[in-house]
């Protein structure tokens, strides 16, 4: 099994915060001497997480809507008399949509869909430097 493992950090600016990661992945992939595989893409840490979604602008407004209602950042959280922190629905919508995502690939193509983009999720309350992790492995 051959495998290339890549790393990059993108600047997020707190909240519900998404970005579209895609040409980082393809990148790895690219970088890799592997032509058929996976792309395990991974964040580090309990308050963000790794999906993907059609990344335009309206679907950036009604995902963050829809977060927010399952749980709302405001709340006063228990979490929150643990660290005397305010970011309890952070980690509770971190675990929700997971920290990592696996995308086939195929001559060193990502499988992806039309309108399909890989996205990170931070949903931390401040701005933060978050390293993404990519296992490419064939
Ligand atoms: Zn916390």
């Amino acid at each position: 099994m051959a495998s290339h493992t890549a790393r990059f950090f993108v600047e997020t600016k707190g909240d519900i915060c998404i970005m579209d990661i895609t040409k980082e992945i393809e990148n790895a992939v690219a970088e890799s001497k592997i032509e058929n595989g996976i792309a395990a893409v991974f964040v580090p840490g309990s308050t963000a997480s790794i999906s993907t979604m059609e990344f335009e602008p309206g679907l950036l407004k009604d995902l963050p809507e829809v977060l927010k209602k399952i749980a709302p950042l405001e709340k006063d959280w228990e979490h929150h008399k643990t660290w005397n922190d305010r970011n309890g629905a952070s980690h509770i919508l971190a675990t929700i949509l997971g920290p990592s995502l696996s995308v086939p690939f195929h001559k060193k193509k990502l499988l992806l869909g039309t309108w399909q983009q890989i996205v990170l999720l931070d949903f931390d309350r401040e701005p933060r430097k978050r390293e993404i992790i990519v296992q490419v492995i064939g």
